[in-house]
């Protein structure tokens, strides 16, 4: 079979008629087509966005009959939710347990904008004391547009979520392109907008290539506002490109989070801790903690226990039982984080346990758990996004160095701390430059709160109020409200 793109209402062929491959990471085999969308069919989706916005068929509608359609999505990805985790599996090799988690976070996303957009149009017009009583104003808060939202693979089909529902929540319309290497729960999803009969246009797909649907969407004129999530150097591209319209941007990029664990600890909960914010996901996480700082007097303890823990990881393709560790979704990944392995080699870093392919598995693009300790902080393993299972271990002294070396990096997206001391960790979280910081945990994500960077991890937020807020333009309606003449042009002395 080769999937559709959805645009205007329909499932419809792209119009140059090519596709790709859906490739098994476990098994790397192709298992379906995908459809190659190009420049013209972003064109005609953009154009079918932009035409649902302008005359208002979905804007216009009252909160509570958006939010109903919205709720039905919500229910039709619940009712679909086994077979959407299966193919998720599939698509990426994420093991079937952490698919089933994403599938229903998405169907709970659309539950909770829907409930968002009730509540916000129930809220009181804001009106501002303008301090001259001549004049009242209101302040009033408008759907952007349409959206051109593109979205990579880690979580392919909650990504496109988390633009798609709080976009759709606040009145805009829009185009979504997910990534080439995961693409076929955003098509079914497509086909459950479709049966949730929102009206046509306000929901486009167009899968394909990054440089052939990604680019064009980011470029196009017709959009009001590009939201992206993908690694730093596309999302510069992004930027630029919609700089030449001026265009609102939202970018939710990469990160080299670091987890700082005090000698206070619990060992067996900071190993825990540690290997769910590297090894979830196969460590495929933008906001993975990947750079663990341990206060000394706990270091040996620590590098003991999680390389045992490490090496007890069972790994396999996601859909047998058991398995924490999935393949890394793709050839193209693989091969990247194998040359980061081998590179490291050189890099002075000590192989605690992992550093290549697990043994037994011939097939599938499988990499073993991988712990390095006494990592120089020059070191690319150190420093750079390696998007795999992949951990380094350095040892601190103090608070302050731990923070320092924390913050030494170009990323702020997320970090975390861990000590029996709250006040430590209150003070820790203050300090450290990210926009998502994790206490005694690491990787707990919710959607009622702002997920988003500092510095090159990203511009905006999503998720939240915040998310919601970010689909919406604010106007300010001023009134002059006086029978008397305003008095400067015609004085009423020039006869
Ligand atoms: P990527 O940048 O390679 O691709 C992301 C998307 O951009 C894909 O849909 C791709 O087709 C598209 N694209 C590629 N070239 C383009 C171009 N020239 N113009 C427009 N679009 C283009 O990223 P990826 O490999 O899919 O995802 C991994 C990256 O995503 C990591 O860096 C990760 O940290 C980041 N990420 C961030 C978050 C977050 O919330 N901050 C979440 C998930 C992933």
């Amino acid at each position: 079979m080769t999937t559709m793109l959805y645009i205007d209402g329909a499932f419809v062929a792209p119009k140059a008629g090519g596709s790709f491959p859906a490739i098994d990471p476990a098994t790397e085999q192709a298992f379906d087509q995908v459809a190659a969308g190009t420049a013209d069919d972003v064109d005609a989706a953009v154009r079918a966005a932009r035409a649902a916005f302008d005359d208002g068929r979905w804007s216009g509608l009252s909160a509570k009959a958006r939010a109903d359609a919205l709720r039905k999505v919500a229910e039709g990805i619940r009712a679909r939710l086994p077979e959407l985790a299966a193919l998720e599996t599939r698509d990426n090799g994420k093991p079937m347990p952490e698919a089933e988690w994403d599938i229903g976070d998405a169907a709970d996303c659309f539950d909770y904008y829907a409930d968002l957009a009730e509540a916000r149009a129930a809220q009181p017009e804001k009106t501002v004391d303008l301090g001259d009583a001549r004049f009242d104003a209101r302040i009033w808060r408008e759907p952007v547009g349409v959206v051109a939202a593109i979205t990579p693979w880690n979580f392919p089909m909650l990504m496109g979520v988390w633009k798609v529902a709080p976009a759709l929540a606040a009145g805009c319309t829009i185009v979504l392109k997910p990534s080439e290497l995961c693409s076929m729960t955003c098509y079914e999803m497509a086909r459950i907008i479709d049966e949730a009969g929102l009206p046509a246009g306000v929901f486009n797909l167009v899968t394909g290539t990054g440089p052939e649907a990604g680019a064009p969407l980011s470029e196009h004129p017709l959009a009001d506002k590009v939201a992206f999530t993908g690694s730093v150097p596309t999302g510069r591209r992004v930027m630029q490109a919609a700089s030449a319209g001026i265009r609102t941007v939202a970018l939710e990029l990469g990160g080299k989070s670091p987890f700082l664990v005090f000698g206070d600890s619990d060992v067996d909960k900071a190993v825990e801790w540690i290997l769910f914010g590297i090894f979830w996901n196969k460590g495929e996480i933008c906001s993975a903690t990947s750079r663990i700082l341990v206060e000394r007097s706990l270091y040996p303890k620590l590098l003991e226990r999680l390389k045992q823990e490490a090496e007890k990881i069972r790994i396999g393709p996601g859909d047998a039982d058991g398995v924490k560790l999935g393949p890394v979704v793709a050839k193209s990944q693989y091969d990247k984080v194998m040359g980061f392995l081998e590179r490291a080699k050189d890099s002075g870093a000590r192989l605690v346990t992992g550093g290549g392919r697990p043994e037994g598995f011939d097939t599938g693009y499988y990499i073993a758990p991988t712990v390095y300790a006494d990592v120089p902080l020059d070191a690319e393993i150190w420093r750079e996004e390696i998007f795999g299972p992949v951990v380094c271990v350095n040892p601190f002294d103090t608070e302050e160095e731990a923070l320092r070396l924390a913050n030494d990096s170009p990323y702020g997206l997320a970090g975390a701390v861990m000590s029996r001391d709250l006040e430590r960790c209150d003070r820790v979280a203050a300090k450290l430059r990210a926009g998502i910081i994790w206490i005694n945990c690491s990787q707990p994500t919710f959607t009622q709160v702002p997920w988003g960077g500092y510095k090159s991890s990203g511009i905006g937020r999503e998720l939240g109020e915040h998310g919601f807020d970010s689909y919406l333009e604010t106007k300010q309606v001023t009134r002059f409200d006086r029978d008397e003449d305003w008095g400067w042009y015609l004085t009423g002395d020039q006869g």
